[in-house]
């Protein structure tokens, strides 16, 4: 029975930086993967989806060439071979980088096969039994399937199914209006197909407030995107000559005006990620798990196993690369470190990857309210923003929520050109710690998105509870 120092299960943003320090630090480390080395993100992912993002722009601008004076001849057409030629390398250069990491690291052995917990020590990959102190679990999560009549039985996509496309759908019906199910419906409508998007909700990202949910709502209707909010009762089946004539998909639901069938060439189900923890037989380690099925961990990531740690999307504490990665580096300084980094010193940041970008920190301003504080707000439209205008991109707001007390940044959603850079500066700010107005008088550069961030700190207007 092969014997290390320390087991990690799955190769997604934590696995292979921890498996770099630990076998830096002279122990011995088996790392198991079961699929694709890189997980989610390098695969099917973050990476990919950008780069799609990316080609969806450049139809996007070059539809758009001839307001800014650049002549194009003929109308712009999408080689989706080539928009997935471009993915597929982009992603696979990047899996490749991590693959012959981890394969030429000395110290770590690379297990290719789905890893099962025999107890709190022992590991079962393929034919081999692994044995280690330590264990650290990485094994992220997959698209979670709702319980949609007639879904089983219906061809849908998946986020990473929808990766192996290579034409463009004549009418994508996607099934959430969150963040995932948005930017494909942009990447898309701009490539040239239909696409309706369902949401349950009454708005879309409903987590975020109401006004960035309409403003989103209406960059992405401006553009042809057909949305249904208030769909319930969803329905979904293969279409047949009656109703749902011309398309091979069907999906019925009740709403505002009753119920309603649309038709669609193609279904993407968007509707949230559940842990890939189903399959890990985590009991027989005594790694417990929440009713979500995410592995229930303390503020340094430790589980309710000793000796067993877990890192990422599965662990429900983020659902992010930075996140996965930031759980690495939290288990690296506690081990190696004697640096007591926690989960609770960490800021939530995220983006939305539609056109023009939502870039988020902390608290949205009805979270900032419900917290019975005295709140700020500050809000610029990006058509008062001189190089969101210079560029033709002035879509979107910028907002920014503050404690009128401590003068901390609670949070902000910068939703415009640029918006997902921009918004560091004022992470920077919540990380350092810093009152707002120990800021405003900061110049920043001239023309740029930020440069606006330091007038709106001056800016602040009471919110009335
Ligand atoms: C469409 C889409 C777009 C996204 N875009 C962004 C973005 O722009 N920015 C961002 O920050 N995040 C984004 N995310 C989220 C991001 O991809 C994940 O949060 C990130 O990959 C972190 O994952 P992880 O480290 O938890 O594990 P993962 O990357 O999910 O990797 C887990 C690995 O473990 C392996 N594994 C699972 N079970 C076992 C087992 N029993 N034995 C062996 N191996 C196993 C899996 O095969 C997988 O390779 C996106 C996600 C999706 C779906």
């Amino acid at each position: 029975m092969p014997a290390y120092d320390a087991i990690i299960i799955g190769t997604g943003q934590a696995g292979p930086p921890l498996a770099g320090r630990l076998a830096a630090a002279g122990q011995k480390v088996a790392i198991i993967e079961r699929n694709l080395i890189g997980g989610t993100c390098v695969n099917t992912g973050c990476t990919p989806t950008k780069t799609l993002v990316a080609s969806a722009k450049t139809a996007q601008m070059a539809r758009r060439a001839a307001e800014y004076g650049v002549v194009l001849e003929g109308s712009v057409g999408i080689d989706m071979r080539k928009v997935k030629a471009r993915a597929d390398a982009v992603s696979g250069a990047s899996r490749d980088g991590v693959t012959s990491w981890l394969a030429g690291m000395e110290n770590c052995t690379l297990y290719r096969g789905h890893a099962r917990f025999l107890d709190r020590k022992r590991v079962q990959v393929g034919d081999d039994v692994l044995t280690a102190e330590r264990i650290f679990i990485n094994v992220g999560g997959r698209a979670a399937l709702p319980d949609i009549p007639g879904l089983a039985d219906t061809p849908h996509l998946t986020n990473s199914t929808i990766m192996d496309l290579d034409t463009v759908p004549d009418h994508l019906l996607i099934i959430g209006g969150s963040y995932v199910g948005l930017e494909f419906a942009q990447i898309y409508r701009r490539f040239g197909a239909r696409v309706t998007v369902f949401e349950t909700s009454p708005r879309l990202i409903r987590r975020e407030d109401e006004d960035i949910s309409r403003a989103v709502a209406g960059i992405l209707a401006a553009e042809g995107i057909d949305i249904v909010v208030g769909a319930t009762n969803l329905s979904v089946g293969r279409a047949t000559n009656g109703a749902a004539a011309g398309g091979m998909i069907a999906l019925s639901h009740d709403g505002p005006n009753g119920l309603r069938t649309v038709s669609g060439s193609h279904l993407l189900v968007a509707t949230g990620r559940r842990p890939n923890t189903d399959d890990l037989d985590a009991e027989k380690a005594g790694v417990a798990l929440d009713a979500h099925g995410y592995i229930i961990v303390d503020d340094a990531l430790k589980t309710k196993a000793d000796g067993i740690w877990a890192m990422g999307d599965c662990n429900g504490r983020g659902a992010f690369t930075h996140t996965s990665y930031n759980d690495f580096e939290i288990v690296a300084a506690n081990l190696l470190d004697k640096d007591s980094r926690r989960v609770s010193d960490r800021i939530p940041v995220y983006a939305l990857y539609i056109d023009p970008p939502l870039g988020r920190v902390g608290m949205t301003e009805a979270e900032a309210v419900q917290t019975g504080k005295r709140i700020l707000v500050s809000t610029r439209p990006m058509t008062r923003v001189s190089r969101a205008i210079e560029k033709g991109e002035t879509q979107g707001f910028m907002k920014i929520v503050a404690d009128a007390d401590s003068g901390e940044i609670l949070g902000a959603a910068l939703l415009g050109t640029g918006c997902d850079e921009a918004v560091h500066s004022l992470i920077d700010v919540m990380y350092a710690r810093r009152p707002f107005d120990q800021v405003r008088r900061g110049v920043h550069i001239h023309p740029t998105v930020s440069e606006l961030l330091p007038t709106m700190l001056g800016d602040f207007q009471p919110v009335s509870p």
